[in-house]
């Protein structure tokens, strides 16, 4: 008998979960952002992404539907980029992750990741000759800071830049570099052996001495993949060091604090998902001859599921009006990703639950969200690394070590 003998309807469709009523403080920008990628999920997206989740294809028809909705480039202003708001750029990563979380992650890892870091660290020449390109996915980037040796520990990495003459020759080996093998230009952080510090390079896929190999076996986000980078004495020139990243501080740290907070933002849509189709399939599945809903156990679950979505949705606002502000921080962000991703992991190992043996069946949506939590949970810094963070904040004392 097939797995699909006794569908359940709509369950990835999304319902209008805004229980404390957040999108009525929508501006019309952030309103038509949200309201044309949520489009784009529901017709285009949850039809067909499971067919490229399992057997871990790249969904490419998918990414250059970003371009044409105009979203890579994000808040970037300028350069072809669409110039987003904080708030607009949050429901958009949103709800592609409401989607799925390898569409989500491609976005963050092309703009959010290479382009940001091209933005924020680049010279005039840098941004025009990549930017450009990147908006139209002309170019495809990549960010490359975790090495097989050095994840938690990043700010210790051992890739090393050598000055030579008017180049640099960079050696070392990168890991889980998301869009490595299929990327135009890589963001390689690398130690100067001039004065120590973390200085920031553009590599280009055909530099000689650089090679990179997409990693197999994932069982989240497999729609997305991730390299394993070597650099074998790849010569880059001076003008593809990016001057405004210098030190760990100035280059990948501060490229990271905004996408912690699109972390936030990304869970959130994970859970809403969950919770959406937890409450889709308690209003379909019949048990002891009534509706899973009419069960006070299962109600209590629900509205649990829903005060945790409810208190990410405000933690997210919040989030966006502290970078309109210029008050956004990197304990915030970090604050907001630990509560936030830990939260969605929960809310969805509820739908997934709630959803009986239905819950482990791809069709239905949710096991895909489940994996792919697990993911934003631990990138751009684990969940643990965050509490460390701002433990260290509020107590004073580090406790990394
Ligand atoms: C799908 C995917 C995509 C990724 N994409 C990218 C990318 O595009 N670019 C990039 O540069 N990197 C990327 N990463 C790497 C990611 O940022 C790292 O996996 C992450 O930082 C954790 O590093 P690690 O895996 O080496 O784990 P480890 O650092 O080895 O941590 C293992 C465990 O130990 C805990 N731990 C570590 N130190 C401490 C401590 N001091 N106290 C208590 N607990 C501790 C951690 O919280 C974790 O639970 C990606 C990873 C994944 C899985």
């Amino acid at each position: 008998m097939a797995a699909t003998a006794m569908p359940f309807e709509h369950l990835g469709e999304g319902l209008v979960t805004d229980y404390f009523i957040v999108r009525e403080q929508l501006t019309d920008e952030q309103w038509e952002r949200f309201r044309v990628t949520r489009r784009f999920v529901d017709e285009e997206v949850l039809p067909a992404i499971n067919a490229y989740w399992e057997p871990a294809e790249l969904p490419w028809p998918l990414m250059r539907r970003l371009a044409e909705l105009g979203l890579y480039g994000e808040d970037i202003v300028g350069y072809g980029c669409p110039g987003m708001s904080p708030l607009a750029r949050g429901l958009v990563n949103m709800e592609l992750h409401r989607g799925d979380g390898s569409v989500g992650t491609f976005l963050g890892v092309q703009s959010g990741l290479a382009m940001k870091s091209i933005a924020l660290l680049g010279d005039e020449a840098q941004k025009a000759r990549w930017l450009p390109a990147m908006a139209k996915l002309e170019k495809i980037g990549a960010f490359a800071l975790t090495e097989p040796a050095h994840g938690s520990d990043s700010v210790a990495l051992e890739t090393s830049a050598r000055r030579d003459g008017a180049d640099w020759v960079l050696d070392g080996s990168k890991r889980w570099i998301g869009n490595g093998s299929i990327a135009d230009v890589v963001v390689v952080f690398a130690r100067s052996d001039e004065d120590g510090q973390v200085k920031s390079f553009l590599v280009e896929k055909d530099m000689p001495g650089f090679r990179a190999e997409t990693m197999v076996g994932k069982g989240a986000s497999r729609s997305i993949w991730q390299a394993e980078i070597e650099l074998d004495g790849v010569r880059v020139p001076e003008s593809s060091r990016l001057p405004g990243g210098s030190t760990f501080k100035d280059g990948p740290a501060r490229v990271l604090v905004t996408t912690r907070s699109i972390c936030a933002w990304g869970a959130l849509g994970h859970a809403v998902a969950a919770y959406d189709a937890a409450l889709t399939y308690s209003k379909q599945r019949t048990q002891f001859g009534k509706p899973l809903c009419s069960f006070q156990i299962v109600q209590e679950r629900l509205v649990r599921m829903l005060a945790e979505v409810t208190s990410m949705q405000l933690y997210c606002m919040q989030l966006a009006r502290l970078e309109e502000a210029g008050r956004l921080s990197d304990t915030i962000a970090g604050l907001a990703k630990f509560n936030n991703t830990t939260k969605a992991r929960q809310v969805i190992a509820e739908a997934r639950d709630l959803l009986g043996g239905n819950g482990v069946l791809l069709e239905n949506h949710v096991i895909r969200h489940m994996g792919d939590i697990e993911v934003i949970h631990t990138f751009e810094g684990t969940a643990t690394m965050q509490t460390l963070i701002v433990g260290r904040d509020i107590t004073g004392v580090g406790a990394f070590v």
